[in-house]
């Protein structure tokens, strides 16, 4: 195991999950999706760790999140990274997660409160994009946000069954996927529900 992994692992074995939970508080140790409300759910601890390890972040990432949900995946994110840029579309997520990561002393993730389904343009292109909700197909503007020799990882398949995918894009553009496990995710709404 790298280095980097081991710090990221010990890192995530630290970070209070209820922290990012205002209810149902009492279920955050367990290794499950739990509800925030607003029909979303705080992903599964051993998904959000191994989602992150498998994108194989730099310090010098530059990172789309699609998704901030609770701000858990978040966290671990802007704490392996330069700056991450992430969107939510439900008003009261985005604005608990904000405060919770300005709180803990975050300062290096720009928020965004706006249906993410096409990315964020303006400050494309992205070393690494995680996205936490499921999509139909690969979104074609995601793909074109991804820097070169960039990665991303995105569940994509039907409401109920979703194929993990590492995108991968090579120094020449070409692009490769592998299927890193079977999940089940929210949709991600908008134009690849
Ligand atoms: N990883 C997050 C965590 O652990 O808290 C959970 C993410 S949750 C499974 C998926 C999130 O994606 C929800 O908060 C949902 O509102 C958000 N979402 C769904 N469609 C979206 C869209 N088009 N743009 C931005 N966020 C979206």
């Amino acid at each position: 195991m790298t280095n980097q992994n081991e710090k990221m692992i010990t890192y995530f074995k630290k970070l209070d999950r209820s922290f990012f939970m205002d209810s149902l508080k009492e279920f955050a140790h367990m290794d499950e999706a739990v509800p925030i409300g607003h029909e979303q759910t705080i992903s599964q601890p051993s998904l959000v760790l191994n989602m992150t390890l498998s994108l194989d972040l730099q310090p010098h990432s530059k990172v789309l999140e699609l998704g901030t949900g609770s701000g858990y995946q978040t966290a671990l994110l802007a704490a392996f990274s330069e700056s991450v840029y992430t969107i939510e579309r439900i008003k009261p997520l985005y604005e608990q997660a904000k405060e919770r990561l300005k709180e803990i002393g975050f300062s290096n993730i720009h928020f965004k409160f706006d249906d993410g389904s096409m990315g964020w343009i303006e400050h494309a292109p992205y070393d690494r994009i995680m996205v936490t909700a499921a999509t139909s197909e690969i979104p074609r503007e995601l793909l074109e946000q991804l820097a070169l020799s960039g990665k991303m990882i995105i569940p994509v398949g039907t409401p109920v069954l979703q194929k993990l995918l590492l995108i991968e894009k090579d120094e020449y553009g070409k692009i490769y996927q592998e299927v890193l496990d079977h999940v089940r995710f929210v949709p991600l709404k908008g134009k690849y529900e």
